[in-house]
């Protein structure tokens, strides 16, 4: 195939200082739950990344000192000459394909517990740590703290570049590094020459720039990435004053700008709150005040806009994260003059979610992110098939779908029967639900890609029983077939039905159907479909309360960064929000709650919606397996009910498995297991 010529401006090589990007493709220092802890799935997913095309990669942050311990987190550290090994792998793996492999270079200050060092926090104020509420307060830098801070930072950038890196990151943004800490007035309100004027806060950030350039410059390109808006008004940083005369008084400085938004939950919005290019209308004053290249992130997936992006004057290099992680192919794609196989992010963030929980990042798109070395699976490419047999899928959700894609690329003759008039399963029915038209990107790359396979055969209202499926005579049958939420309120905090409740569940408002006046919702899944089905009422006129088991509103989406931004939402379209409420009735009319903070009953007006816990629809697989069919599996939600990266991940787990012999007593993947101290 042949690239359309437009696209080719995003293949030109850039300078970045002493070195030269091969291309545009830049992917900006990311956390993925693995870094340290478990560096071998670290390494490969980013040599992974190299191979797909990107022209950059770069590590998460990289810690560079014992003060910066952010424990439980699983960052990448570089302490001291015992850490460089891991990090020169990671540099090797993106080396043998050609890319340019950076390091970001962090401290997290006063933000950062030192759980594990036990060190006391530093930064420019006294200040109690942020995170987690943990009682440790960080104590004010004199300038001999200074003075030692700025050399842990020159040494890394040595070991760095000793390491082979090619790039550093001096990094002062998200509201979560020393200098972003000394940048601002609300973090610092020191008397010395580092606070005051904008000239002393930024005084900091200076030094380390020079002093890294000093030190590696010359055979290291130095890119600063900055946040130049905070996006909360005029309490906080912002690109028209501050911001803007930050980067005209340290214009030329960097050998690349890497510019965005702060803090992370603004620079990683989720595409339920911001779209394709968001962050554009923030950072795009900074190409004219510097001769430097410019990079930026904003969840492009779309070549267009890539070349948009350039062709304005916006960007040199486009930066990506998350369109990296759901795609690492997605340079060479466009490369290629395939566009329309890119595996597009839908700006989830279940990525970040799994980074949060500190465990290695999964991705509701690409099934095999984190899972390059453990199980040794390549995105693009799958082992051909084991045999020449049929295989019977049955429901096209998010797990039949990337069965059926998965099989069909290992050259199977595959038949996907759907019992609805269109495949998507739960995806097609949340997909238009507000917020959320993204996410059925899930489908439209699946059904993209099955189409053009001529041994992959779709039927659609084809809701097969068992003895449909007998019939068919397939060689495997793999049952895809969901589940559905309860009615009766049962799910984490309560055991037996609720009185009284046969509730609207999200499957009957999916359906079309609808309460007749006003509505409480009582979630206890705390993740997005709560909120989600609040919007909609809400914004259908309906009177709508949110109660929740929970101490916050959509709890979980803490972890997907999304937790304070629903909630104002929420607020902003008149939902009330009850937190730490309970259902104890449904009665004709009204509904019933327990306060677990002031330990009483309300009653409230109106019909329930119960948010709380879906069962596997696994009827057909019951029927089959007691019928003795020969290679059976559920998968999906019809196994257990999760997310829609874990219906992804089980649909192409089966399609990778078959005709393989799985040991059902072995660990499933490898893993790192660290060598002893030989004195312990
Ligand atoms: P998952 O997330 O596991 O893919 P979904 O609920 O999204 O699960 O998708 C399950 C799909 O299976 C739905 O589209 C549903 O219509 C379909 N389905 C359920 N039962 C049958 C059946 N007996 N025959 C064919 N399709 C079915
Ligand atoms: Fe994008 Fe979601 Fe994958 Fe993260 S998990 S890369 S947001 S699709």
């Amino acid at each position: 195939m042949t690239r359309d010529p437009r696209y080719d401006v995003l293949f030109e090589p850039v300078k970045i200082g002493p070195v030269t990007a091969p291309n545009r493709f830049y992917q900006v220092p990311h956390c993925n739950g693995m870094g340290r802890v478990f560096p071998s799935s670290m390494i490969a997913m980013r040599g992974m990344k190299a191979e797909g095309g990107w022209g950059i990669v770069c590590t998460e942050q990289c810690d560079f000192h014992a003060t910066a311990d952010v424990t439980p987190f699983t960052e990448t550290r570089l302490w001291d000459d015992a850490d460089m090994p891991y990090l020169a792998r990671m540099a090797d793996a993106v080396h043998r394909h050609g890319g340019l492999a950076g390091i970001e270079l962090v401290h997290n200050g006063q933000d950062t517990g030192n759980l594990y060092s036990r060190e006391v926090p530093i930064g420019p104020d006294h200040r109690p740590v942020k995170y987690a509420y943990h009682p440790i307060q960080a104590r004010a830098m004199d300038r001999e703290d200074i003075r030692a801070y700025r050399r842990w930072h020159r040494n890394s950038a040595l070991r760095a570049r000793r390491a082979g890196f090619d790039v550093v990151v001096v990094y002062a943004g998200h509201d979560g590094t020393m200098p972003s800490h000394f940048l601002m007035p609300r973090h610092n309100h020191r008397r010395d020459e580092y606070g005051g004027s904008l000239e002393n806060r930024l005084r900091l950030f200076r030094e380390l720039i020079e002093e890294t350039k000093e030190a590696v410059g010359a055979t290291m390109g130095v890119i600063v990435r900055f946040a130049v808006d905070e996006m909360m008004g005029p309490g906080g940083l912002e690109w028209a004053s501050e911001g803007r005369e930050a980067i005209e008084m340290l214009a030329e400085l960097p050998d690349l700008w890497d510019v965005n938004v702060s803090d992370w939950a603004n620079d990683s919005k989720t595409s339920r709150f911001a779209p394709e290019g968001y962050q554009e209308e923030y950072i795009a004053f900074v190409k004219s005040m510097t001769s430097k290249p410019v990079a930026g992130v904003g969840r492009y997936t779309s070549p267009d806009a890539m070349v948009l992006a350039i062709r304005r004057g916006v960007l040199d290099l486009i930066g990506a994260a998350r369109p990296s992680i759901a795609d690492p192919f997605l340079p060479n794609k466009i490369k290629e003059g395939r566009p329309e196989d890119i595996r597009e992010c839908i700006g989830c963030n279940i990525c970040v979610a799994w980074n949060n929980l500190s465990a290695p990042m999964r991705c509701t798109q690409n099934p095999t992110a984190g899972e390059e070395w453990r199980k040794g699976w390549h995105p693009e490419t799958m082992p051909a098939k084991g045999s020449d047999s049929h295989v019977l899928i049955v429901g096209g959700g998010p797990a039949g779908l990337e069965a059926a894609r998965a099989l069909g690329l290992r050259g199977y003759r595959v038949t996907l029967a759907e019992a609805e008039g269109e495949l998507g399963g739960r995806v097609a029915r949340e997909s238009r639900l507000p917020g959320l038209a993204a996410w059925a990107r899930v489908r439209d790359y699946r059904i993209g890609q099955i189409q053009r396979m001529t041994n992959v055969e779709t039927f659609l209202a084809s809701r097969l029983g068992a003895d449909q499926v007998l019939e068919f005579g397939a060689d495997h049958v793999a049952v895809a077939t969901g589940a559905h939420w309860r009615d009766d309120g049962v799910g984490r905090a309560i055991r037996e039905p609720v009185p009284g409740c046969r509730a609207l569940t999200p499957d009957h408002l999916m359906a079309g159907r609808r309460p007749d006046g006003p509505v409480v919702i009582f979630d206890d899944d705390h993740y997005y479909m709560a909120s989600v089905l609040a919007e909609l009422l809400r914004k259908e006129g309906h009177e709508v309360v949110l109660a929740t088991t929970a101490a916050l509103v959509a709890s979980w989406s803490q972890y997907t960064l999304e937790q304070e931004r629903i909630e104002a939402r929420l607020v902003e379209l008149g939902v009330r929000l009850l937190v730490r409420h309970k259902l104890v009735a449904v009665n004709a009319g009204s509904v019933e709650l327990y306060s677990g903070i002031d330990r009483r009953s309300v009653r409230l007006p109106g019909e329930v919606v119960t948010v709380t816990m879906r069962l596997p629809d696994d009827g057909l697989f019951q029927d089959l397996a007691a019928r003795g069919v020969r290679s059976l599996r559920r998968i999906g939600d019809c196994h257990g009910p999760a997310t829609i990266a874990a219906a992804v991940y089980e649909g192409h787990r089966y399609a990778r498995e078959l005709d393989t012999t799985i040991d059902e007593d072995a660990v499933p993947f490898r893993r790192d297991v660290f060598d002893l101290d030989a004195t312990t």
